[in-house]
């Protein structure tokens, strides 16, 4: 189960964070950390801020962009200090760490962290079924990035030995990968534009809406694959 759950981050300023996330993780029993686009890859005050977690840091996998880091996994939660734009389903940390536990018997799950001087963008954002907001100071609300690493890895922790103990194993559906969800929104965006229902150089909020959406409802794979083959009658159709 805790080998199914990837910690994310997300173009980290400072080394040492990432050091310090390794250590919260491995702490907690985590073991999979990666890396998107580090402003500088880990050295000596990562190592020493690791500490006995070097093994984790060393593990870490350094990718170019947020979709190869979440490719392959069937739940996402991004974390934010704060609410963007467009509202989004929200969880506390203990129920991200529920949630995480539950569908990582089934598939991996990812928790993305942002940037410490300006967390995640809004695109970003939208990559997740659900955002988890650690309850802070509302007038000081941001935590240091391994920090809220940690906060949130401890309630991954305790969901874990809760679960452990009560002994149940609870039926997952078949819920699609995030590169399959991620080819659907491009065959979508595509259909929409041929049908001229989003206007190429003005396409508004319509995807970001349709994005939250579906991330609701969270189809499975067969609902998935019942959408896609509508999209493909109606390009079809339209080309004819
Ligand atoms: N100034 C940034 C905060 C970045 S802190 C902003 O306003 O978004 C760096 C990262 O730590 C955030 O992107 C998020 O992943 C995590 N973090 C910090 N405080 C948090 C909180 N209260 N709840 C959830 N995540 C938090």
């Amino acid at each position: 189960m805790l080998e199914n759950i990837r910690v994310v981050l997300v173009n980290t300023s400072h080394t040492g964070n990432i050091g310090s996330t390794a250590r919260a993780m491995k702490t907690m029993g985590l073991s999979d950390l990666w890396l998107v686009d580090p402003v500088s890859e880990p050295d000596s005050k990562a190592s020493a801020l690791a500490a006995g977690a070097t093994d984790v840091l060393g593990n870490a996998k350094i990718v170019s962009s947020l979709d190869e880091a979440l490719a392959d996994c069937s739940l996402v939660i991004a974390t934010s200090a704060r609410s963007r734009t467009l509202d989004w389903p929200v969880l506390s940390p203990r129920e991200a760490g529920r949630k995480m536990i539950s569908e990582s018997s089934q598939a991996k799950v990812a928790i993305i962290f942002g940037r410490e001087n300006n967390g995640l963008s809004n695109d970003e954002l939208q990559k997740a079924h659900f955002h988890a907001v650690i309850n802070a100071n509302p007038e000081y609300s941001s935590l240091n990035l391994a920090q809220a690493v940690q906060t949130v890895c401890y309630e991954v922790r305790c969901a874990f030995v809760e679960q452990q103990e009560s002994n149940t194993v609870t039926e997952q559906e078949a819920y699609p990968l995030a590169e399959d969800l991620e080819r659907f929104y491009t065959h979508l965006e595509n259909t929409l534009t041929d049908v001229n229902f989003i206007v190429k150089n003005h396409p508004g909020q319509v995807m970001a809406k349709l994005r939250r959406m579906f991330n609701r409802i969270r189809p499975d794979s067969q609902e998935l694959n019942i959408l896609r083959g509508i999209l493909s009658s109606v390009d079809k159709n339209t080309k004819k």
